[in-house]
């Protein structure tokens, strides 16, 4: 079998007619062969993206028009509901519970939210200071947009892009990772089949020389990357080089806040599935277990007890809990970290190795729980995104918000504590776009989302989501 790519309405091959192979982590078989996307073909996508947004059918829909589409993709999503998480389950990895709770409803959620902003995009007037003039302000849509998505919620990723990058009135050239591209292909079709004119959307699959062309192609007014912050960095300076708008979604290192007070039993299972959501391959995994140091270590033993416990599996069998992760350079990756806590000193409880039998032709990993990981140790400073959870000590409580702090990090952090007083004022002193107090790392389409310092920059998800996807013109009207 053979994927085809979308330009200008059109399921087309490669330019170069090269393909790659994705593949299900969970087994090693291929999956599918998926075009090379090349230089021309972005050339080609752009154009078909810029002619597109000029078009009286997309720049002339009416408001009520265009929320009917994206009700209507967001129905078409919970129509395919089965077969999209399948698909994301099989070229991912993740278990259908996660693909069919999380990945799936979330992706068709973000159209039905934004559907919702399509009939209120309204500007305001302002009373200005200057007599014999009236002023009032429109929001209008950038242009082409250039979506570049992770492989790690693939479906739900490009949903949070192209939501509203299309209620805003913009174009888009979206590019899937290279490790999970079906997902996305599939719903640009049902985006095609929900009525979304030709070259309005269109996918170019490849790697990291597909979305270069697309960050430096002159016509894309705006990016928007979701990745790491090695890319991001450099997806960043290219943007500000030609000027082009940039939001960028960065990597994350949450810590795990837990107050003295906290009761270590009651709060277990939220700081598991914070940790280990998707294998641990969640930018605001919860990864840095800051807990007093006289109950670190039965922290330690008991988070290490139920992640030692997890059944890992192909997330197609209803009784797995954990899948595999995403490809052989992830579980390396991961493995190089668990080796480097090893090397660094920190005590290994749980896991540390590969899994084998029935599993060794998968990606499979290992929970994994080291106690007595200190904050200068790599495991504690750098992004692992893979199983594996740091329980440190800490003596004062008055330390907490410093240590968390100290990260080049601020997507997401967690607070546990009893006390409404120590969480909210830890709220408060936290670098981080997001807190959750006693709670896992929920999301909805309605809270803004991202990142503070190296996390990156700008918001998704809510009224900012709009406004990224925006200019605002101010028209000024002389009375005299
Ligand atoms: P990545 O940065 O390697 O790749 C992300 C995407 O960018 C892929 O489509 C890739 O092909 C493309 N790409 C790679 N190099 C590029 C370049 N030089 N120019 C343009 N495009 C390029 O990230 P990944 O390994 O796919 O994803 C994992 C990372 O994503 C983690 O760091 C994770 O924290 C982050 N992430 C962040 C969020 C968030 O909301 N902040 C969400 C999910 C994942």
């Amino acid at each position: 079998m053979t994927a085809q790519m979308l330009i200008d309405g059109d399921w087309t091959e490669s330019a170069g007619g090269r393909t790659f192979e994705t593949v299900n982590p969970a087994t090693g078989e291929v999956l599918d062969l998926v075009p090379e996307g090349t230089q021309a073909d972005v050339e080609a996508a752009v154009a078909a993206a810029s002619k597109a947004f000029e078009s009286a059918q997309w720049a002339g829909m009416l408001p009520a028009s265009r929320a009917r589409l994206l009700w209507r993709i967001a129905d078409l999503i919970e129509e395919h509901a089965d077969e999209l998480a399948r698909l994301e389950t099989r070229d991912q990895g993740q278990p259908f519970g996660i693909s069919s709770t999380i990945s799936v409803p979330n992706a068709a959620e973000h159209f039905r939210y934004y559907a919702g902003w399509a009939t209120k995009l309204h500007g305001v007037t302002v009373p200005l200071s200057i007599p014999g003039v009236d002023y009032r302000n429109r929001r209008e849509p950038l242009g082409v947009c250039g979506l570049i998505t992770p492989w790690n919620f693939p479906l739900m990723i490009a949903a949070w892009k192209l939501a509203p990058a299309l209620v805003t009135g913009n174009t888009v050239v979206l590019k899937p990772a290279e490790q999970t591209p079906l997902s996305t292909l599939r719903l640009a079709e049902l985006c095609m089949e929900a009525g979304v004119p030709a070259g309005v959307i269109n996918v170019v699959t490849g790697g990291p020389e597909v979305g270069r062309a697309i960050v430096h192609h002159p016509q894309v007014a705006k990016i928007s990357f979701t990745g790491s912050t090695e890319v991001g960095r450099e997806i960043g300076s290219v943007a500000g080089g030609r000027l082009a708008r940039v939001s960028l979604e960065l990597g994350g290192k949450a810590p795990s806040i837990i107050a003295p007070d906290a009761d270590i039993d009651a709060i277990l299972e939220g700081n598991i599935m914070g940790g280990l959501l998707n294998c641990g391959q969640v930018c605001a995994a919860y990864t840095r277990f800051y807990v007093d140091h006289r109950r670190a270590d039965e922290f330690a033993e008991k988070l290490a007890a139920v992640a030692g416990g997890m059944r890992l599996g192909n997330g197609l069998d209803p009784t797995t809990v954990l899948g595999p992760l995403v490809s052989q350079e992830q579980l390396d990756r991961v493995d190089g970290y668990v080796r480097a806590g090893v090397a660094e000193g920190a005590t290994l409880l749980t896991g540390g190795s590969r899994a084998g039998g029935e599993l060794a032709h998968g990606f499979f990993y290992r929970p994994t729980v080291f106690a007595g990981v200190d904050d200068s140790m790599t495991i504690a400073r750098e992004e692992i995104f893979g199983p594996v959870l740091s329980v440190i000590p800490y003596e004062d409580p008055a330390e907490l918000a410093g240590r968390a702090n100290d990260t080049d990090y601020g997507l997401g952090a967690v607070i546990w504590s009893r006390d409404i007083g120590t969480a909210n004022r830890l709220a408060h002193e936290i670098k981080a776009g997001t807190v959750w107090i006693n709670l896992p790392p929920f999301l909805d389409a309605a809270a803004p989302w991202g990142g503070m310092k190296a996390s990156g920059v700008g918001r998704e998800m809510g009224w900012e989501g709009i406004v990224s996807y925006t200019d605002i013109k101010s028209i000024w009207t002389g009375l005299s």
